[in-house]
């Protein structure tokens, strides 16, 4: 395991508690994830254990998205010009993010280029070209690319970046009714990935038509509460209909010969997700990985003393092995110039899930000490029970972050049916998600959003309907909204 070569102590000094904010930036450094020295704003260097954590990721992703049918492909980051101007609303949502290549070598282009900001514009001209008749569909592919937008506000790691990691499927389907059939699937996916192994707790909700993706019929937005009470979109689903056939003239002929657009569906997910895990689930000690994205699960730390070293190596290495036979993702550290306190704040920073100690006493009485990162619990375990007990740790970690998100999640959560209601929670409590009634309008949406100076996420997506009326108008609410400050 190559270790990462940032300094362990003094870059990192802020408390999560204290300043979220600047806790962020620190330990996704000193941890090793990310080096954001790049001289290029908006991007940054994965670094060895950074990066172990987004192919753990992308696995996942894969894994999910292929078992529902699709395939992966590989599209140019280049796109030239024409095949970007053909759908109007997806050139007014992007054209002030795109990056534009107008010179190569010593002459102007004739035709200019964009990098890819998302990848409609490269696909669908193929689509057009691949869709013959009803037998080609459905379409399923998906692809994991970097993207690029010029973003104007200030940019984040991994939240707002102008060169980001990118999972993006794209469906095309002979009819409507399977396009909200491949919807449904989408998110499935999502509850997969981001719940059973992220273990992030999250709202769906159907985004107010001023806030859908450019191009889309509807958009919904999957956003999760950061502990300082604001949201965070982490993955979308687009239906698109047939908007983007139309314009890019994608069509197939049914059993009659009789000729149909299709309908389109896309759903993306970004390294935003990386941003959430380091955001929802680490602490003032650092990271906690969820164990299926954790580069390594279980880090073996020797207690070595003099005249006794190699006797606790030759029981550390066979733990080592035990564990890592037994399919646990496994680090010894040996290093000999390290103390073992030094090596648990080292870990503990990482946010390796469960560390495993041995030292001469344990040897003596035939036990290994682990210690949970999230609880930071100690547990005296016999050797033969090892395996077990570290597998039950690391299922016991997995329960605890789901569980203790879900649990911060809803107690910045408001249900209000007034407007002096939600100002009251906001005033007490500083930040919060407000879910309130809405007749639809966009008047009212924007007096509601002025007001409580908060963002509309959007309707929830599974009809909740707990306030019967507009806060603002006192008309009939068409379903609860979710407003909150976001990332
Ligand atoms: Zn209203």
């Amino acid at each position: 395991m190559g270790v990462c070569p940032l300094p362990k102590e003094g870059i990192y000094d802020k408390k999560k508690s204290e300043d979220l904010s600047e806790w962020y930036t620190q330990v996704i450094e000193a941890a090793g994830i990310v080096d954001r020295r790049y001289p290029i704003k908006g991007t940054h260097v994965w670094l060895p254990y950074g990066w172990k954590i987004v192919k753990l990721l992308d696995s996942i992703i894969r894994r999910e998205i292929e078992a529902t049918g699709h395939e992966e492909v590989q599209f140019p980051t280049l796109v030239p010009e024409s095949y970007f101007k053909k759908e109007a609303e997806h050139i007014r949502g992007f054209e002030g993010q795109v990056f534009w290549i107008t010179r190569a070598g010593y002459s102007e282009l004739e035709e200019r280029y964009l990098l890819r900001p998302t990848s409609e514009s490269a696909m669908y001209p193929l689509f057009s070209l691949w869709i013959r008749t009803h037998k080609d569909l459905p379409l399923r592919i998906y692809q994991i690319v970097n993207v690029f937008r010029y973003e104007t506000k200030q940019t984040r790691a991994f939240l707002r970046m102008r060169e980001f990691h990118f999972f993006e499927a794209h469906t095309a389907h002979a009819t409507y009714e399977e396009s909200e059939e491949q919807i449904k699937s989408h998110l499935k996916v999502v509850e997969r990935v981001i719940k059973d192994s992220l273990r992030l707790y999250y709202i769906a909700s159907i985004r107010p038509e001023w806030d859908k993706f450019a191009g889309a019929y509807y958009s919904i937005g999957i956003d999760a509460i950061m502990p300082d009470g604001r949201t965070l979109q982490i993955a979308t689903v687009h239906q698109y209909k047939d908007n983007f056939s139309r314009a890019y003239n994608i069509t197939y002929k049914d059993e009659k010969g009789e000729e149909h657009y299709v309908h389109q569906t896309t759903f993306g997910m970004s390294e935003r997700l990386v941003g959430a895990i380091v955001l929802a689930h680490g602490d003032d000690y650092g990271l906690i990985l969820p164990p299926a994205v954790a580069p390594i699960q279980a880090v073996i730390v020797p207690i070595t003393f003099k005249d006794v070293e190699e006797s606790v190596l030759t029981e550390a290495r066979k733990i080592y092995e035990t564990l890592k036979n037994a399919g646990i993702r496994t680090h010894l550290d040996d290093r000999m110039d390290e103390t073992p306190g030094s090596k648990f704040y080292y870990w503990e920073l990482r946010g390796v899930p469960v560390r495993v100690e041995i030292g001469p006493k344990d040897i003596e009485k035939d036990q290994v000490v682990l210690v949970l990162r999230t609880t930071r619990e100690k547990r005296c375990v016999p050797r033969s029970d090892l395996v077990n007990a570290v597998k039950t740790a690391l299922r016991e970690i997995n329960d605890y972050l789901l569980k203790r998100h879900e649990e911060e999640f809803k107690k910045l959560m408001y249900d209000v049916d007034s407007i002096e209601d939600a100002k009251k929670i906001l005033e007490e409590k500083g930040r919060a998600v407000i879910i309130t009634g809405w007749c639809g309008s966009e008047e009212c949406a924007d007096e509601l959003m002025r007001v409580l100076d908060l963002k509309i996420l959007g309707r929830d997506l599974y009809g909740r309907k707990k306030h019967k009326k507009c806060p603002i108008c006192g008309r009939e609410s068409l379903g609860d909204v979710y407003l909150a400050k976001t990332y």
